[in-house]
């Protein structure tokens, strides 16, 4: 069994995987840094944590209840938000890896501490179990200089401002999804509460609207995406550089134009603004789909995944319309998996090492 954990900002999700990639099962520790949950299965507890450390204990513990003690796991596999330009590839945990996971914290500040500690906690409790760790960007690594650098100066490129992209975890997923089956210049869609799509060429990312953070590209649940960096500056002369941050990521998409991130609410409301914001969202997907279309010189196939890519019916069609101009293009539905991806690449390793 491969333990596969992803510790977001405030929670700690874990999933059982063997090594033919089937789920056996997945669980999460809510809310860490105050009282929360513990669901694992059926289990559902109310916990309170201090950090991501006391959360794994915890987690461990209900996994040994459950009968999965640390001697039935071959491998544990992170899931690391930001790889940067140094971590391109699914790699074990070793001091090294470490180090470079600590060099990319300026690059994700409020991630990047938090799967470094689940790793920590993780060799502290079993110091021989192997770990691995798929990293969020990696997918994207393969994407031309001419996408990644910005037209600003070389010294600010060098200090690490650039295009990364983000959500290469569910790319990576769909590209195995497809198998021998991958359209050649297939464009993907992950729309779900943050939302980005890619331009994936024979299996590799070529282009992505997400940049230098998960702010840029597409109109969201609550981050604005694109928005002039004139007018970032000018919002920020007024507000300071932490509203500014907490208006652009949390409060603005959907939530600024209709009160609400939840697309599945907008689509049974009947007022104008509600409409307003749909329309928002599937234009400006469709325009960033434009741009993912001439990065590959035309397009095969459509891919819809995450929560709104993969239930949102009228969501598609709206986007699929704008599209029309481009032909009549194949749309597939993929579920998200990013967890699968995690496992898929720990055992690739596993077996590479043996
Ligand atoms: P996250 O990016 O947080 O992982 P998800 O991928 O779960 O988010 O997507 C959440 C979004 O998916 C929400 O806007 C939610 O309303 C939307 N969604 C989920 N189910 C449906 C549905 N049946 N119809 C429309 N939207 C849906």
């Amino acid at each position: 069994m491969i333990l596969v954990l992803n510790a977001g900002s405030s929670s700690l999700k874990v999933e059982m995987f063997d090594h033919d990639l089937t789920s056996h099962l997945s669980g999460a520790v809510t809310a860490i840094g105050g009282a929360g949950t513990l669901k694992l299965g059926d289990r559902h507890d109310e916990v309170t944590t201090a950090d991501h450390g006391e959360a794994l204990a915890l987690m461990l513990a209900a996994l040994a209840d459950a009968g999965i003690g640390m001697e039935t796991l071959t491998a544990a596999a992170h899931r690391v938000v930001h790889g940067g330009t140094i971590l391109t590839e699914p790699a074990r945990v070793t001091p090294q890896v470490i180090a470079a996971i600590k060099s990319v914290i300026p690059l994700a500040p409020l991630h990047n501490p938090n799967n470094l500690a689940a790793m920590l906690a993780l060799q502290a409790a079993a110091p021989h179990l192997p770990q691995y760790a798929s990293f969020g960007t990696a997918f994207h690594a393969t994407n031309p200089a001419v996408a990644t650098r910005y037209a600003i100066p070389q010294t600010q490129h060098d200090a690490g401002i650039r295009r990364y992209g983000f959500h290469g975890l569910s790319y990576a997923h769909m590209v195995a999804h497809f198998g021998a089956d991958l359209p050649p210049r297939l464009l993907a869609l992950h729309l779900g509460n943050g939302a980005s799509l890619c331009a994936i060429k024979d299996g590799k990312s070529i282009a992505t609207s997400m940049g230098y953070s998960p702010l840029s590209g597409l109109t969201m649940g609550t981050r604005s995406g694109d928005i002039d960096g004139a007018a970032v500056l000018r919002i920020s002369a007024a507000l300071g550089e932490d509203e500014t941050d907490r208006m652009l990521n949390k409060n603005s998409g959907l939530k600024a134009l209709a009160g609400d991130n939840d697309m599945r609410t907008l689509l049974n409301r009947d007022d104008d603004e509600a409409a307003f914001a749909i329309d928002h969202f599937c234009y400006w997907a469709a325009r960033h789909a434009g741009s993912a279309v001439v990065a590959m010189g035309g397009v095969d196939a459509v891919a819809f995944t995450g929560g709104i890519g993969e239930n949102a019916q009228p969501i598609r069609d709206k986007i699929m319309t704008h599209l029309a101009c481009f032909g009549d293009i194949p749309v597939h539905v993929v579920s998200a998996d990013e967890e699968k991806q995690i496992a898929r690449d720990a055992v690739a390793l596993i077996n590479a090492e043996r």
